[in-house]
């Protein structure tokens, strides 16, 4: 029988209802898996081993309870839909707020906090009988595409240690692709979930913006940041977006938009599951610089959604090249402000001094990284008097321009297929102190947060050197059933998502 951690996060579901396998026996599975490759990977930064295993326990009672009562049939049905996911663990990255777990983002400045309170998405699913297995690693405030940025060291690829796994949900995406974890949990600014996703050849979700609740989520650009989901199947992240998405009160962003209803089940038409629907294909992301494998890979994926029965077309989003620089006022600039609140006093670690204001510096200038440093400096420049107009204001101009880009492709088209990022996965440390370099790793994530849309990473093939080539597929606000109806007839029908690194 193949190990425990193969299982996806449905066949898990079935065991343990099934009584297969014990909740129990899963975690400590996951656990021992995570003890072996940890010092390779280093996906975690922090591991909830007992509470973890206590909580495998109550749900192994519940299904002995459930088991033993005469009224079986209702009661497991019941279940079904209360608790689907009792006795699963799962990954959070380390920006989302666990009650009981510390919650760095991968700074200095948060060493030793531990919040009061649990972030919905994550309530969410213990709710559904999830159990949270430890923190993931990120790039600091997710501020980066690589993890390198996080104060705690970076993430290895389990496809290739020496190389990044992308992020900042870097340490998500590894623990995913080395099955430490049947799924995990991320969060998207501008590429966050789907890079890494690409990068480890795992299935990764960016919900539409105001979907999933940001309540308990360490802010980092307010107006693009989204809490989504990796796993290895789509059917995995859809369960984990289903349970998620909705209005929460604690969040005013989140809209009361009703679920889409998922079929993943094609019906009649067996051969031809995506007839009637469009692919727009956009000129704008198969550019110079796009490694010739990845393009490849993401053109022949989309001849297999086209045999599949969808009709492709080519498509323009025209503003598509402003979406880095504008991207790169905007998110600074919502940072400033959101990190303005880490100054000593209310969170984390605390550098004395004479008067209130040595504190604030002394500890800003100690605790956030260069990279946080230089973001704060950037958004601080564009806010302030005098540049405003300038610079963030005509971001936003450019912003609305992009949306309107967008929108007008969703006229024509269900659906826009197109690459993740330009590259696979780089060597730690190719970028160095080139910033620049690292900002252009986002170029085809970016316009998804800066228009709102959702978008939904797969694996569509492996280059030249064995890595994983990710494919992205974007909808209209509020579409994700469509992505998940392609990329899960995708997967119907290839097999990469099954591949697994030889770590
Ligand atoms: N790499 C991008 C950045 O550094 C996006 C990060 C994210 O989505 N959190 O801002």
């Amino acid at each position: 029988m193949s190990p425990l951690t193969d299982l996806t996060l449905l066949e898990a579901q079935t065991a343990l209802r099934n009584g297969e396998i014990s909740s129990r026996e899963l975690t400590r599975a996951c656990l021992e898996r995570i003890a072996a490759l940890e010092p390779s990977l280093h996906a975690f930064l922090h591991l909830a081993n007992e509470q973890a295993a206590s909580r495998a326990d109550e749900a192994d009672q519940e299904f002995v309870a459930l088991r033993k009562s005469q009224s079986t049939n209702s009661q497991f049905i019941n279940l079904l839909f209360t608790k689907p996911l009792l006795g699963i663990p799962l990954a959070v990255k380390d920006v989302l707020a666990v009650e009981n777990l510390p919650c760095t983002a991968g700074s200095k400045i948060l060493e030793g906090f531990f919040p009061p309170f649990t972030a919905t998405a994550v309530k969410r699913l213990q709710d559904a009988g999830a159990i949270v297995i430890g923190k993931t690693n990120t790039d600091e405030f997710a501020m980066g595409s690589s993890t390198e940025n996080s104060t705690y060291g970076v993430t290895h690829n389990p496809w290739d240690t020496s190389r990044v796994p992308g992020g900042s949900s870097g340490g998500s995406a590894a623990a995913v692709a080395a099955r430490l974890v049947p799924a995990a949990l991320g969060t998207d600014t501008g590429g966050s979930v789907r890079q890494p996703a690409a990068f480890c050849g795992v299935t990764g979700l960016k919900p539409t913006y105001g979907r999933v609740s940001r309540y308990g989520l360490v802010a980092y650009g307010s107006s693009l940041d989204c809490v989504g989901a990796l796993g290895r199947t789509v059917e995995d992240v859809a369960l984990l977006f289903l349970i998620m998405a909705g209005r929460d009160a604690l969040d005013a962003t989140t809209q009361d938009v009703a679920l889409p209803d998922i079929k993943f089940d094609a019906g009649a038409d067996r051969d031809l599951p995506l007839r009637g629907l469009r692919i727009g294909v956009p000129q704008e992301y198969f550019v110079r610089g796009i490694q010739a494998e990845v393009e490849a890979s993401v053109r022949a994926a989309i001849d297999v959604l086209e045999s599949l029965g969808a009709e492709v077309r080519d498509v323009s989003l025209p503003h598509s090249e402003y979406a880095l620089p504008v991207y790169y006022i905007l998110a600074p600039a919502e940072a400033s402000a959101n990190l303005a609140r880490y100054d000593g006093i209310r969170y984390g670690p605390r550098i004395q001094a004479e008067s209130m204001w040595d504190i604030f510096y002394r500890t800003r200038g100690r605790k956030f990284g260069a990279e946080v440093e230089r973001r704060i400096m950037l958004g601080t420049y564009a806010l302030s008097a005098g540049y405003y107009d300038a610079y963030y204001g005509q971001a936003q101009k450019v912003r609305t321009l992009i949306k309107r880009d967008f929108e007008q492709v969703f006229e024509q088209v269900d659906v826009i297929a197109a690459p993740v990022a330009p590259t696979t996965a780089f060597p730690i440390g190719a970028h160095g102190d080139d910033p620049l370099a690292m900002y252009l790793e986002d170029v085809f994530t970016l316009p998804a947060n800066l228009a709102g849309v959702p978008g939904l990473a797969f694996p569509v093939g492996f280059d030249g050197k064995g890595l994983p080539v990710g494919m992205q597929l974007m909808g209209g606000h509020f579409r994700e059933d469509l992505l998940f109806r392609v990329a899960h007839a995708y997967q119907q029908v290839a097999d990469w998502h099954f591949r697994k690194p030889g770590i």
